[in-house]
């Protein structure tokens, strides 16, 4: 058999953004998925996860045909019907809707299930065009953001390739082995070549943390304090860099005397870490030149998730780290690339009058909330592609609650039939990446890429642009983007960016949007108007619910603290082989995760009774689940950390991990705080 290698990228909401090659058998059959070696970040690596990604593509459980509930909600039983009764039925509901409570009745809903921005930006479009509800977009980076912005003004940082080149990394809540493995292929060339030390701070000694050489666990949401007190330290030890600070930052001297009390023994007795510990790590970073600081998402995920970023980017602006090739510090590129998607997106025609509902707070928008509605009507259309809010949002059963409303239609366009999709009204199967055209933009690295389709799409299975552009037409519109191809919108986008055309990006493979080096290590100054990073945040302007933030950096009590009642932090933390919950219906990764387990110290385990495999209750006010314990040292005796969102019916009640989260928003502004939870726990 003649097979080929061709060029694509990987869709999935990972900042790697792989360039990748797929092996096409036949016209409809892919087989091996490798990592571009051509590519420089990419370096031919990628996880076990996409490298098996024939089981996903080629899974006999994928949706291929429209469906129609016929059964009561949730109850799984559904009738086939050909895509023009499907988006009929949609486009009718959605006509109801709007004859009844206006157009913000409905609201499209969506995320990253597919990174491409034409494919997962194009359902903005449909809602600006018709005036639907917005959505604000919380369920995953708002908290980081919003920390990285309050300090340096704009989000991109030291290239990641500069890994290579550094003499420490410090991986800050983050776990790249699992989720971004890329970042351990930089890390091993500077191990290797350089010596480099590899430190971790994770609240569980992840496979990351046990590749490291140093792991510090702090209790979670207690990033900001640990980063004050190794400041403090830095301060008191003379690594602080007088010189770049008064050319680069607005108040050094405040910050200094704001820390002088926030020492190790302070910080040790919020963190848990002993102060010990915290000296010595500080005294390693600061005795570094090149210390490149390679921060997660994990510990933004708390209530006080953008004042413990903020807390953490302050280190390398103390030290002058940034002056070092290799130094610095980088979370995410997201707005170096300078992409104009106004006609993807419709941004020429957005309401601003428009509601913008809360994403992660949907279990009370969709039960009625009027706070969360924003005093509009009620949501009785919910469109959604390529997300599946009853797994992944949190307090999830209020969502499932919601979804199963009677005067709620839900039309759900997605590749299997997940948690959200048994319990809508129509299903529309969808294609993968494999088989449509699409363009992405890296958020860990720093490369645009394009793909066209390598196969055909099994069964009936349509884009998520072509589902928009046939209901939009149904609802009738004369903007033109609802009648524009993938292919056609992604040259437009590159073209108002002045970047190369689709035509050419493809043959090119991907085009390097890096910023120059004095740029991305803002040697040119720090992008707020006076040019400094900001030690004194202006956290007004980030968003509401600023009252208890504090200015400086700081431990921000507003976390769901320990309690006599609920003494357990629970730490919801990504799976190696899942991703949200794409990759749980292949049998290699379901089989290699096992089932739902919480990971507990040791000494938790003997004092609650419970023995390794043993059934466990969590629980707190929001209802409760039945894991298995697994006796575990990397972590503290109060941290509990239960793996990946394994689908609803891996639980005994049925409903996931997410029930115990809360939708509380993150301050200020929002953002979902999936590892903030205070538990009980039992045997079950
Ligand atoms: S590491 Fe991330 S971007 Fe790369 S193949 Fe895996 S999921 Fe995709």
């Amino acid at each position: 058999m003649n097979t080929i290698f061709r060029q694509t990228a990987c869709p999935h909401d990972c900042p790697s953004t792989c360039a990748l090659e797929a092996e096409v058998l036949d016209g409809q059959t892919i087989g091996r998925v490798r990592g571009n070696p051509r590519n420089d970040y990419t370096a031919g690596v990628i996880c076990a996860k996409v490298a098996a990604y024939r089981e996903r593509v080629h899974h006999a459980d994928r949706l291929t045909k429209p469906l129609q509930r016929i059964g009561a909600k949730g109850d799984g039983r559904f009738r086939e019907i050909t895509w023009d009764q499907a988006l009929d039925e949609v486009a009718s509901a959605i006509e109801k809707a709007r004859a009844k409570h206006g157009a913000q009745a409905v609201w499209p809903y969506h995320f990253a299930g597919t990174m491409g921005l034409v494919q997962r930006d194009s359902i903005h479009r449909f809602r600006h065009a018709f005036g639907f509800s917005r959505e604000q977009e919380t369920i995953c980076v708002t908290t980081a953001c919003n920390g990285w912005t309050a300090g340096h003004g704009k989000i991109w940082g030291a290239d990641p390739r500069e890994i290579a080149e550094s003499d420490l990394v410090v991986v800050w809540g983050g776990n790249p082995v699992s989720t971004q493995v890329n970042v351990m292929t930089h890390i091993a060339k500077a191990r290797k070549s350089r010596g480099a030390k590899l430190v971790v701070i994770d609240p569980y000694r992840t496979p990351t943390a046990e590749a490291a050489d140093i792991h510090i666990a702090p209790m979670p949401g207690t990033d900001g304090a640990l980063a004050c007190a190794v400041m403090n330290v830095l301060f008191e030890e003379g690594h602080a860099d007088w010189a770049y600070m008064r050319k680069y930052a607005d108040v050094p001297e405040r910050l200094q005397q704001h820390l002088a009390s926030r020492t190790p023994e302070w910080a040790e007795a919020i963190t848990g870490v002993p102060a010990a510990d915290i000296r010595a790590f500080a005294r390693l970073y600061g005795g570094t030149e090149r210390a490149y600081l390679r921060l997660g998402y994990g510990f933004t995920r708390s209530r006080n998730g953008a004042s413990n970023m903020h807390a953490v980017t302050c280190l390398p602006v103390v030290t002058g780290k940034w002056k070092h090739k290799g130094g610095g510090a980088f979370f995410s590129n997201r707005e170096a690339y300078g992409m104009d998607l106004t006609l993807v997106k419709g941004l020429d025609v957005i309401d601003p009058n428009t509601r913008t509902l809360d994403m992660s707070r949907i279990g009370a928008v969709l039960t009625g909330d009027r706070e969360s509605l924003k005093g509009g009507p009620p949501v009785t259309v919910l469109f959604t592609q390529n997300i599946n809010p009853a797994e992944v949002a949190p307090e999830t059963g209020k969502v499932i609650e919601g979804m199963l409303r009677d005067d709620l239609f839900t039309c759900v366009h997605e590749q299997f039939m997940t948690a959200s999709a048994k319990l809508a009204d129509i299903v529309l199967p969808a294609t993968m990446f494999l088989e449509h055209e699409d363009m992405y933009q890296g958020g860990g690295h720093v490369y645009l890429q394009v793909h066209k389709a390598l196969i055909e799409a099994p069964g009936e299975c349509r884009p998520n642009l072509d589902v928009i552009n046939a209901l939009a037409q149904r609802l009738g519109t004369d903007y033109p983007a609802f009648r524009m191809t993938a292919w056609e919108l992604i040259d437009d986008a590159l073209r108002r960016s002045g970047r190369p055309g689709a035509d050419d990006l493809l043959e090119m493979g991907w085009v390097d949007c890096s910023k120059p080096y004095e740029e991305a290590h803002f040697l040119n100054g720090f992008k707020h108007p006076d040019g400094k990073f900001h030690f004194a945040a202006d956290w007004s302007k980030i968003g509401p619910g600023h009252g208890p933030m504090s200015s400086l950096p700081d431990h921000v009590p507003v976390i769901d603290a320990p309690t006599a009642e609920h003494p357990y932090r629970l730490v919801a933390a990504p799976a190696r082989r899942f991703l949200n919950t794409s990759f749980t219906e292949t049998p290699t990764g379901r089989n290699k995760e096992g089932r739902p387990t919480a990971l507990i110290h040791p000494e938790t385990c003997v004092a609650l009774g419970l023995a390794d495999g043993d059934r466990v209750r969590l629980g707190n006010s929001l209802g409760s689940v039945v894991v298995h314990a697994r006796p575990f040292d990397g972590l503290q005796e109060k941290t509990v950390v239960v793996e990946g969102i394994w689908p609803n019916d891996c639980f005994e009640e049925g409903v996931g991990i997410n029930l115990l989260v809360s939708a509380d928003p993150a301050l200020p502004g929002g953002g979902a705080a999936f590892h903030d939870t205070a538990v009980w726990m039992r045997p079950a």
